[in-house]
């Protein structure tokens, strides 16, 4: 623009030929699509991350695993997945009300962040489940050192308008290339460790074993 600000826009240039048949000038049209610009990059946010935490969402999340197995796989490296779900949720939405969960949700969604490395993912999986991926780990202690991160910054109370509450995640991890070497397979253990973690008495960590699995398929 005139006062030196960048802006997006489509050029058009059509050559426009004297009598010889030779090119002797261009008519050129600019279009200013700066607000088409911006609605495309809403729309890609959009499709990437959570609304209401602004974490990445499922399909970013999916995105950035692929990612990191790919890279795992190259140095045979390790990748961590945790399966985070909040602890009887529904009472505080039951009793304090949507809008007050809504705010747990950004909250712990922040704690999480605070508790991992830059170049950890924290992802709003969906409803008040959370996956963490976990790059670079070096040994299984690791990742129960992490666990044991997040649990310690949760556990902090959470002051919302005059109210102090307190919420509890159960955990569940899986290991590539230990526990899958596929996506799809390391969330679903994940989840199934989660899920045993629920079972066990709630606000606790476990990892994924193959004896999980037979008893999870069992009951299903
Ligand atoms: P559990 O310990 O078994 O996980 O019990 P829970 O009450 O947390 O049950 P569950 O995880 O199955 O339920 C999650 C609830 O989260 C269900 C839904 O009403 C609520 N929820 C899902 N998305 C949102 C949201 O965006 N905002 C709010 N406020 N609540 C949500
Ligand atoms: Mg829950």
């Amino acid at each position: 623009r005139k006062d030196g600000v960048a802006f997006w826009n489509e050029l058009h240039v059509s050559p426009v030929l004297g009598e010889e048949g030779d090119v002797t000038h261009f008519v050129a049209i600019i279009n200013d699509i700066s607000e088409r610009m911006k609605y495309e990059q809403q729309l890609e946010h959009k499709a990437n991350y959570d609304d209401l935490t602004g974490l990445p969402n499922r399909n970013l999340m999916h995105d950035r695993l692929a990612q990191a197995l790919i890279r795992a796989q190259r140095r045979d490296g390790v990748v961590a997945l945790l399966f985070a779900d909040i602890d009887r949720f529904k009472i505080i939405n039951d009793s304090l009300g949507h809008q007050v969960g809504d705010r747990l949700l950004v909250t712990v969604g922040q704690r999480l962040r605070e508790s991992v490395r830059a170049n950890d993912t924290v992802a709003r999986y969906g409803g008040d489940e959370f996956v963490v991926v976990l790059t670079d780990v070096a040994s299984v202690d690791d990742v129960t050192q992490m666990a044991t991160r997040i649990t310690e910054s949760l556990a902090a109370p959470i002051a919302i308008d005059d109210q102090t509450l307190r919420v509890t995640l159960s955990i569940g991890a899986s290991l590539y290339p230990r526990d899958g070497r596929e996506a799809a397979t390391l969330i679903k253990n994940a989840d199934t460790a989660m899920y045993r973690s629920k079972e066990l008495g709630r606000n606790r960590f476990q990892f994924f074993t193959a004896e999980l699995n037979e008893q999870v398929l069992e009951r299903r």
